[in-house]
């Protein structure tokens, strides 16, 4: 990904309608009604050959007080923060409103890239409105329409020496990491790199649980600072929203699943759009945080949706919220970690960490077994190792014999990594018993200290 774009202006001038032209997709919500699209929201967008990410805002409002629309101009204003490029769109349609000169004055002083659009462009009634435009002392407007598909190309001649710009930056702060899936054969490789995520490259976590767990709470809470709106207003977070931060001092891009949560009374469509951009965040994610309420710890949504990670082969954490109110801590604790044990097989070596989304109590921690699971998640462990490895498990305790015939595990190789995959070649794959491919697997987490991660093991015929 090369760049950011984020798309700001007055609600109703149309960022929405550019934001689903340029991804593709229905991703964002447009409406009639202002103010419908409150949070900030990501998509890949693509433009010709340009490939980049886009960033559709909330309207930005000239409310200062701490209204709803106050907190939505802040979070523009960490958009303008976080994007490398912003385009600012007006409706040429309205002409220059006092709003727009205000956020144009805003524009001027906080990003160094302004693209401006006169969007509603189609037709003679835009053509006051864009010549207006040229007051903003942004430039020269491109006229656009949005719902048209018209004026794309002079937004592609504007983005490109930008987008040169930022490209030849992306590659030098590229580090070199092995991300190599194939099978191979690397016998002599000691040693592997664990890749260092970069600002080129943010980890990617979702945060993920039921309704009320405290995900917005947890998430403002890592930010220090009002950046994802929560409150009383009801279905406020209405979609998977993702976020840019430093945590701990490493790039992250948070997925917000409030998509995940049913209380949101509002019409199908929205939930609909909802639900699944909760799934699509956990798919997208490198760590999925899935955040247990301490109250009501591994309901079933909860065990849906951690099953959900594992499956796809997610590194999984899992933080039990509201600690701060818990009173018998040790007991609570053991309880947990028997339930976990019991209904989630499958996740064992997870780790769990206990949290106080409202305080701030053990926050660093789990920043901590994040970063360890997405480490885990990359780990390439080395053929020789993997293979003297092996063999003392051979030694220990031999594999089964079905019908008198010894099943021969003859080498093994990690094929692949996040998750970490590995294939053992050996006789009679089929006759292998499910216990046996668990001694292995358990083995692998405990001796080579791989926990937070799925791990994959397949058998391969070789007599
Ligand atoms: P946002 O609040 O800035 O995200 O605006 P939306 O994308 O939700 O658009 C607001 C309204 O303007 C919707 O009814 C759109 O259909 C309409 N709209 C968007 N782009 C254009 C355009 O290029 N021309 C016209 N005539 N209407 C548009
Ligand atoms: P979401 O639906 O998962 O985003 O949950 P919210 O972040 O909106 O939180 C739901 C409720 O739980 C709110 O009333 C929060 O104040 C409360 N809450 C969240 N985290 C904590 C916590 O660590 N301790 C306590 N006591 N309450 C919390």
């Amino acid at each position: 990904m090369s760049f950011t774009l984020a798309i700001v202006g007055r609600p109703n001038v149309g960022k929405s309608t550019l934001f689903n032209r340029l991804v593709g997709k229905k991703l964002a919500l447009v409406d009639d009604q202002p103010g419908v699209t409150r949070d900030l929201r990501e998509g890949e967008a693509r433009l010709a050959d340009l490939r980049f990410t886009v960033i559709d805002t909330a309207g930005l409002e000239d409310a200062t007080d701490d209204s709803l629309q106050g907190r939505m101009r802040r979070l523009t204003e960490r958009a303008v923060e976080m994007a490398d490029i912003c385009l600012f769109m007006i409706d040429a349609r309205a002409g220059v409103t006092p709003l727009d000169e205000m956020f144009a004055e805003i524009l001027r002083k906080k990003s160094a890239n302004v693209i401006l659009a006169a969007n509603k462009g189609e037709g003679a009634a835009a053509d006051a409105g864009v010549i207006e435009a040229y007051n903003l002392g942004l430039g020269e407007p491109i006229r656009l329409s949005a719902e048209h598909g018209e004026g794309l190309n002079d937004l592609y001649t504007q983005l490109m020496p930008l987008a040169d710009q930022f490209e030849a930056q992306a590659v030098r702060d590229t580090p070199e990491v092995d991300v190599d899936l194939d099978e191979d054969d690397d016998e002599d490789d000691e040693s592997y790199t664990v890749p260092v995520p970069t600002s080129a490259k943010p980890l990617q976590v979702a945060v993920v649980g039921r309704p009320n767990a405290g995900k917005s709470t947890l998430i403002n809470q890592i930010l220090g600072e009002e950046r994802l709106l929560t409150g009383p207003e009801a279905g406020i977070t209405r979609d998977a929203i993702s976020l840019r931060m430093e945590w701990g001092g490493v790039p992250m891009r948070i997925f917000d699943t409030a998509g995940m949560r049913k209380k949101a009374k509002v019409q199908e469509k929205l939930e609909k759009l909802s639900v699944s951009d909760g799934l699509r965040a956990v798919k997208f994610a490198e760590v999925v945080v899935v955040l247990l309420d301490a109250e009501i710890p591994f309901e079933q949504q909860d065990l849906r949706i951690a099953d959900l990670a594992e499956r796809e082969g997610r590194a999984v954490v899992i933080a039990v919220n509201k600690w701060d109110i818990e009173e018998e801590k040790q007991d609570k604790l053991r309880d947990l970690k028997e339930s976990f044990a019991r209904l989630l097989p499958q996740l064992r070596g997870a780790p769990l960490i206990t949290v106080s989304a409202k305080t701030g109590r053990g926050l660093d921690r789990l920043q901590e077994a994040i970063m360890r699971a997405h480490d885990v998640w990359n780990r390439r462990v080395p053929t020789a190792a993997l293979n003297r490895w092996l063999v003392g498990m051979l030694e220990q305790h031999p594999p089964p014999a079905p019908q008198g015939k010894r099943i021969k595990l003859r080498y093994m190789t990690q094929a692949k990594t996040r998750p970490p995959g590995f294939v053992v070649m050996c006789s009679h794959p089929d006759k292998m018993p499910e216990s046996y491919k668990r001694y292995l697997v358990n083995g692998l987490r405990q001796d080579f200290d791989m926990p937070g991660s799925p791990i994959r093991l397949t058998l391969r015929s070789q007599n």
